[in-house]
C-alpha cells in the first residue's frame, strides 16, 4: 500500500507504539510529522525516517495545549503539507484505586487522551475536508473494558470510543473515515513502568501476561503499526466507525 504525497500526523511517536507506527506509514510512502512533549525527543526517529529515503520532521507539543496544537498543526501543513492522516497515539497512566486517585491524576489522564485527541482532531480535519480524503485513528485499549487501578484510563479510553464513533458520523460524507484501535498488553516503556510500579521483574510480568492471552504472546509496537496501516489507507474506506481489539484474543 503506498500514499505519495500524502502526510500524517502521529502524537507521542518519539517512542512505542508511536515510533512504530511513524515508522510504518513513513513505510507507506506518507510524510510524517514525528509529534511529542519534546522535539528533542522525536529527532531520533525523523531521522531514522529520513536515513531510510522518507520525509518526517519532528514537533514538539503538548496535545492538551489548544494553542500549541493549533500552532502545531499549520507548522506541518506548511513543511509537509495538510495532514491526510491523524493518529492520536500520544498517552500516560496515572494508575491508582479509586479512593487513593487523586483529582490531578484523573485531570491528567482525560487531558491527554480526550482533550488531546479533541484539539488534535478539530485542528486537522479541515485539511482532511477540504481535500476530501481523510484518516483518524484514536489509540484506545483492553482497558475501556474495566479495569482494576485505572478508573480516570478506563474512562478516557472508552470515551475515546464514542468520540471515534461520533466523528466518524459526522466527517463520513468528506471522505474522512474515523476508525479506533484497542491494543491489548504490548511491550513498551509503558508496560514497563506498570511493572516497575507493581515491583514485578518486566520479563516476568511479560510471561505473566501471556500466559492469560490466547495467542501465546505479548503484543510488539509493529502490531499495532500494521493495522493503523490498514486504517490509514485506500483500503479501508468503507470501514468507519468501528473499534478493532489488538489483542492477541477476542479482548484478553
Ligand atoms: P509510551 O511508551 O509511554 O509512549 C507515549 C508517548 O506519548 C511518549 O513519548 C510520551 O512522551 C507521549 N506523550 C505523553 N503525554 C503527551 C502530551 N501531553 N503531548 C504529546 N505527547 C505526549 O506509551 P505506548 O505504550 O507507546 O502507548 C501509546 C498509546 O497506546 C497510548 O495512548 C496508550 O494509552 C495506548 N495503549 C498502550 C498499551 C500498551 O500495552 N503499551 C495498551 C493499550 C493502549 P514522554 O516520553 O515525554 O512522556
Amino acid at each position: 500500500m503506498t500514499q505519495p504525497g500524502r502526510s500524517a500526523i502521529v502524537t507521542g511517536s518519539a517512542r512505542g507504539i508511536g515510533a512504530a507506527i511513524a515508522r510504518r506509514l513513513s513505510h507507506d510512502g506518507l510524510a510524517v510529522a514525528i509529534l511529542d512533549l519534546e522535539e528533542s525527543a522525536c529527532i531520533a526517529v525523523r531521522d531514522e525516517i529520513i536515513n531510510s529515503g522518507c520525509r518526517a520532521i519532528a514537533v514538539g507539543v503538548d496535545v492538551s495545549d489548544e494553542e500549541a496544537v493549533e500552532r502545531a498543526v499549520s507548522r506541518v501543513a506548511t513543511e509537509i503539507g495538510g495532514p491526510s492522516v491523524l493518529v492520536n497515539n500520544a498517552g500516560i497512566t496515572r494508575d491508582n484505586l479509586l479512593f487513593r486517585m487523586t483529582t490531578s491524576d484523573w485531570d491528567s489522564v482525560m487531558n491527554v487522551h480526550l482533550r488531546g485527541s479533541f484539539l488534535m482532531s478539530r485542528a486537522s480535519q479541515k485539511y482532511m475536508t477540504e481535500s476530501g480524503w481523510g484518516r483518524i485513528v484514536n489509540l484506545s485499549s483492553t482497558s475501556a473494558l474495566g479495569n482494576r487501578g485505572q478508573a480516570n484510563y478506563s474512562a478516557a479510553k472508552a470515551g475515546l470510543q464514542g468520540f471515534t464513533k461520533t466523528l466518524a458520523i459526522e466527517l463520513g460524507k468528506y471522505g474522512v473515515t474515523v476508525n479506533a484501535i484497542a491494543p491489548g498488553f504490548i511491550e513498551t516503556d509503558m508496560t514497563a513502568d506498570t511493572a516497575k510500579r507493581m515491583g514485578i521483574d518486566f520479563e516476568d510480568f511479560k510471561k505473566g501476561a501471556a500466559k492469560q492471552i490466547p495467542v501465546g504472546r505479548v503484543g510488539q509496537p509493529e502490531d499495532i503499526a500494521a493495522v493503523v496501516s490498514f486504517f490509514a489507507g485506500d483500503d479501508s474506506s468503507f470501514v468507519s466507525g468501528q473499534v478493532i481489539y489488538v489483542a492477541g484474543g477476542p479482548y484478553s
